[in-house]
């Protein structure tokens, strides 16, 4: 398996080297070569898997010659040590849990899938590595827990002042050591701007070796294909599942569809949105439109131009029916409906959705309205202790807070505050040499 740059003025690479660039020297995305088929007998076997052996199936081919086979199996089995249970909620709804990892949100496992990649492919390196990190909140975090204590790995995380919420700023800021908070007074487009700069800058590249641990590394996209595998495996209904996906820079939709191209049985995805929707309207127009983002309560979607859409672009490319239609269907949710729906949730079924689950929900309670027969998959992406602020008042008391994640409530903040400005940052990642 090679690995092309979808602005294809770059060589083609193995995943090895494509994980350590994060993005292609001609600041294209990186795109694998060929989609794998899975075997009938993998899929049919699914529901007898456990998790780990699901995670090391999906990505042996991914992965390829760049790790031992052992190697792979251990880094799948450390990134996937919780749980992703689905539970049902209404009718005809279900909600696959991914906030059960250190950080709450669903960004753990593609954090630590890299971190291990990193970890095992940076060991023989003289040059510091440097993983830098544009967050609207939760990668952040993810990040810096996937990290934290790693040796001869430094990470910066830029976020934009004012943005993120109290916890998801405690997770950026409260672990110190290797890992640098950068505040930066501007949106995170802004910020997520002066990542792409600093890959294409010279002086950079030459003293340090800079990897990108957004979702645009194929270590981070590719290994959240394993949910949806997971979330096969559970599904004990008749028909294939629909599944909502809550969508920002539309990487975990995108993994999706690649492993329903590769034979997950599926029946349709969903791609919810909230009002930043660019991708949305692409779907019903095929015109590519970026917007600024706008600030809502699911902030972690708050994404003007998604940085995987055109990964998306090019896997609607290969499909042979060449009908976006279906495999994909985009709906664009509104604050309010986000806070009625958490409310109607709660109220009726007594589960407690988190702004960014509660848009997926609302959109396929939207879908299933107009699909009596279909039953579906939200992707609960993360907990909603994450956002006290938006949903307490909604419900009318406190949220509990997991006693997995208590610890998170005592750390010290510690934090840069930034221009927007690309000498200061350059500045700041010279000091960590
Ligand atoms: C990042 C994030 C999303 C959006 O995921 P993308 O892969 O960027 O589309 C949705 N929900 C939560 C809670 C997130 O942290």
């Amino acid at each position: 398996m090679t690995y092309y740059s979808l602005n294809h003025r770059s060589a083609p690479v193995d995943f090895r080297s494509a994980v350590l660039q994060g993005q292609a020297p001609d600041g294209g995305l990186y795109f694998p070569s060929d989609i794998p088929i899975w075997d009938q007998h993998f899929i049919d076997s699914l529901a007898n898997l456990n998790k780990i052996e699901i995670g090391f199936r999906i990505m042996e081919p991914y992965v390829g010659e760049s790790m031992r086979k052992e190697d792979l199996y251990a880094a799948i089995a450390s990134t996937l040590s919780f749980d992703f249970p689905l539970k049902q909620i209404s009718e005809r709804i279900w909600g696959l849990e991914l906030f059960h990892g250190p950080t709450l949100a669903f960004k753990d496992l593609g954090a630590r899938f890299f971190s291990k990649c990193l970890e095992l492919f940076v060991q023989a390196e003289d040059k510091k590595t440097i993983v830098l990190v544009a967050t609207s909140g939760d990668t952040g975090g993810a990040v810096a827990d996937a990290f934290y204590r790693m040796k001869g790995i430094e990470v910066v995380i830029l976020y934009p002042a004012g943005r993120v919420s109290s916890i998801q700023e405690m997770q950026l800021t409260g672990y110190q050591g290797n890992i640098h908070a950068l505040e930066i007074k501007g949106s995170f487009d802004e910020c997520q701007q002066l990542v792409k700069q600093a890959f294409v800058d010279r002086e950079l590249s030459e003293s340090v070796r800079l990897t990108s641990s957004n979702s645009i590394n194929i270590a981070r996209w590719l290994s959240q294909q394993v949910y949806y595998g997971i979330a096969r495996s559970q599904w004990m209904e008749t028909v294939d599942p629909v599944i909502a996906v809550p969508s920002g820079n539309l990487g975990n939709i995108c993994a999706g569809m690649m492993a329903h191209h590769s034979g997950l049985p599926i029946d349709h995805f969903i791609m919810s949105c909230n009002v930043n929707n660019v991708f949305v309207k692409y779907l019903s127009n095929l015109q590519y439109h970026p917007q600024p983002s706008l600030h809502t309560l699911s902030n972690a979607m708050d994404v003007g131009n998604p940085s995987n859409a055109v990964r998306i672009m090019e896997l609607l490319k290969q499909k042979k029916d060449g009908m976006v239609s279906n495999a994909v269907v985009g709906y664009s949710v509104s604050d309010d409906q986000t806070s009625q729906t958490i409310k109607e949730v709660f109220n009726a079924y007594n589960y407690l959705l988190d702004p960014h689950s509660a848009v997926a929900y609302s959109s396929m309670n939207h879908y299933l309205n107009l699909h009596p027969r279909k039953k579906g998959i939200v992707l609960c992406t993360a907990h909603p202790v994450k956002f006290p602020e938006s949903i307490e008042d909604l419900i009318d008391q406190s949220i509990p807070i997991p006693p997995a994640a208590a610890s998170l409530f005592n750390r010290k903040k510690e934090f840069d505050a930034l221009d927007a400005d690309f000498a200061a940052l350059k500045e700041k990642i010279f000091e960590l040499v």
